[in-house]
């Protein structure tokens, strides 16, 4: 049996237990695929897979995201917008405020974030990611339609990976069982969620800077196909775009397609 009970997880939803329908899995090969599947199918606005174990989980550009049903919480959920995809820009960073707002919320601390869509501890003078988020959008006429796949670490990833990785055990004395922890994220994400489609991301740049790893510390960004760009990070712009003060001048970054390091 899935180790998400989905009566159990809509009885800690409270009001907004009929804003989702969640399905859990045993295993797929991912639950932004699968979820993308039954969005072609018809799937409303706010259903969630949970999937406990991924064949093919996935990061951004084909990147494998690493999981295992015991050490981690890995979901997707369907949110309909709508205005066009443009207006999201900042859309992988809103969803970072509210996974910390539901951190914080449960005892962690020492959580931070990283443009544009990662979440670290803070720990022994450095940085270790314990979430990824990945948002996949498709639009038409009608609006916008967001999969938004999460990815957290309750323990420390087994395995090499190429950045340090941790886990939320380390963030807390103890671990919230994993209903409640999926509860409070879909609560926080919905309150995101919203936020956006009224103000887009200008609502919550304040708090995400607030939250951010290298606010005006020395970064490099690392893209394929130039020369890493070093400079200042100056946090972000109200559309998410990151703000990086380089010999020439500040520079927006609006294009996810790029690495994030310190200097
Ligand atoms: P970058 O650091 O270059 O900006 P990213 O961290 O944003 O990349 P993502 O696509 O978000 O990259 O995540 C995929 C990457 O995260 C993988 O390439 C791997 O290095 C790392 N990773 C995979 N699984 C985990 C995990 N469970 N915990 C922490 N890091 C992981």
């Amino acid at each position: 049996m899935a180790l998400i009970d989905p009566s159990l997880l809509k009885s800690l939803l409270g009001t907004l237990a009929g804003r989702f329908d969640v399905d859990a899995l045993d295993t797929c090969d991912s639950s932004s695929s699968e979820l993308l599947r039954r969005a072609e199918r018809g799937a409303p606005a706010g259903s969630v897979i949970v999937a406990d174990q991924q064949i093919a989980g996935r990061g951004r550009r084909g990147r494998q995201w690493l999981s295992s049903p015991e050490n981690s919480l890995t979901f997707s959920l369907l949110w309909r917008f709508s205005g066009s995809a443009s207006q999201l820009s900042g859309l992988s960073l809103a969803v970072g405020v509210g996974l910390v707002r539901a951190l914080e919320s449960l005892g962690a601390s020492d959580i931070r974030l990283k443009w544009p869509n990662d979440v670290l501890l803070r720990r022994d003078g450095g940085y270790a990611k314990i979430a990824g988020v990945l948002i996949e959008l498709a639009s038409d006429r009608r609006g916008t339609q967001v999969i938004i796949g999460i990815g957290l670490n309750l323990q420390r990833p087994a395995g090499e990976l190429p950045q340090p990785a941790a886990g939320l055990s380390e963030a807390m004395e103890h671990l919230p069982d994993r209903h409640d922890l999926l509860a409070s994220i879909l609560v926080a994400l919905a309150g995101v969620l919203e936020t956006v489609a009224v103000d887009g991301f200008f609502g919550l740049k304040n708090e995400w800077q607030s939250c951010h790893a290298w606010q005006n510390q020395p970064v490099q960004l690392l893209a394929d196909e130039s020369e890493p760009l070093t400079g200042i990070c100056r946090g972000v712009d109200h559309d998410g775009a990151l703000l990086l003060e380089t010999a020439s001048g500040i520079q927006r970054i609006l294009s996810g397609d790029v690495s994030l390091r310190p200097a």
